[in-house]
């Protein structure tokens, strides 16, 4: 790793003053410490925010703060029983070490992946780089100009698919953002937020009684991967009819991509003949770079197998 200054904050409002340019926060360090070890980021200052408190409240709404491990998430009986697609993403991110020291604000921010990108120093140098460190030239895309990196967070599509909204606080104040607006179709500069700020809670609305939903994974080893595809579905039945249904499909692209022209399907059954116009929705809009493991083609023939899959299960 390159040298740099360590800083350790004890509250939000710490964290910010001990941040500069150049400066990094680590939460977890779960992302954030391969990548300085792979010298894709070289920090003059990591400031800690690790040990600044999360936790699991639910009032009006369900907040959670951005330092709360996500094994901590996986196990919360509230959030299982309120949200479950919510526990079940959390729980399969990585391995339970990672679970453990790795939080959910670090998820949400987690930076875009790709095969040829993380890698060590000297892989990359024998390739000549990329354009997203230290290149010109993405290899996924065969071009100059546009890096597909993928959003890779298990926890992310379901928290589009819940309409969760981020609390930051950054150099301008603190203000809200719906996570819907946070990611770009950059996969070298992805997230609209400022640099220095720092999110310090996720908030998800208190879904319908009536509502059902699942979070489904793609990834080569159980124990352990990242995804290679991700998708979540929060829906609302009332009997067999669709009351409302939000699918967001992950780990395609530099974007979580929230399915479009569901709503058509609402008021209508949930019947073998929906579920598959839904899947082949779900197909026909899912696009996956080659950022990822796995060919294009079979990980967009999944995201029809995991719609119909997760779809059918809304219905035990
Ligand atoms: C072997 C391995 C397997 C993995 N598998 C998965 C997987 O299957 N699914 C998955 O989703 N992830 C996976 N991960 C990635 C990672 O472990 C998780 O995404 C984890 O949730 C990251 O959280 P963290 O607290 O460790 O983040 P950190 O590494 O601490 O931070 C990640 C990024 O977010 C920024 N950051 C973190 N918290 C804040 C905050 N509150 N405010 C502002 N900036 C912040 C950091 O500066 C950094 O840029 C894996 C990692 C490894 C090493
Ligand atoms: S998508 Fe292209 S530019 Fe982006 S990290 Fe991968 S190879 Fe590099």
């Amino acid at each position: 790793m390159n040298d740099f200054a360590y800083a350790r904050a004890r509250t939000w409002d710490e964290a910010l003053s001990l941040y500069e340019p150049g400066a990094v926060y680590v939460a977890g360090g779960t992302d954030l410490l391969p990548n300085v070890k792979h010298r894709l980021v070289k920090p003059a200052r990591v400031v800690a925010i690790g040990g600044i408190p999360g936790g699991i409240d639910l009032a009006t709404e369900l907040v959670i703060g951005a330092t709360t491990p996500l094994q901590q998430v996986a196990d919360s009986p509230v959030v299982r029983a309120l949200v479950p697609p919510l526990a079940q993403a959390a729980q399969l991110v990585a391995g339970p070490q990672i679970r453990a020291m790795g939080t959910l604000g670090g998820n949400v921010l987690l930076d875009t992946r790709c095969l040829y990108y993380n890698q060590t120093e000297g892989w990359r140098t024998a390739l000549g780089y990329c354009l997203k460190a230290e290149g010109t030239w993405c290899h996924v895309v065969g071009g100059p100009k546009t890096c597909v990196a993928a959003q890779s967070s298990d926890t992310v599509p379901v928290l589009l698919a819940l309409g969760a909204r981020l609390r930051l606080l950054g150099p301008s104040g603190r203000r809200e953002l719906p996570i819907r607006d946070l990611y770009r179709f950059n996969g070298m500069d992805h997230l609209a937020i400022e640099k220095g700020e720092l999110l310090t809670e996720i908030v998800v609305p208190r879904p319908p009684v009536a509502f059902r939903g699942s979070y489904q994974k793609l990834r080569t080893r159980d124990s352990i991967d990242f995804p290679q595809l991700g998708l979540a579905i929060a829906a609302e039945l009332h009997g067999d009819t669709i009351g409302a249904l939000e699918m967001v499909v992950g780990a395609a692209n530099p974007q979580p991509k929230p399915v479009r022209g569901l709503e058509a399907l609402v008021g209508q059954p949930l019947s073998p003949a929906s579920i598959e116009a839904i899947a082949d929705l779900v197909y026909k809009q899912t696009r996956p770079q080659g950022s990822v493991h796995g060919s294009e083609a079979w990980r967009r023939q999944m995201a029809r197998v995991m719609a119909r899959r997760g779809l059918e299960a809304l219905g035990r």
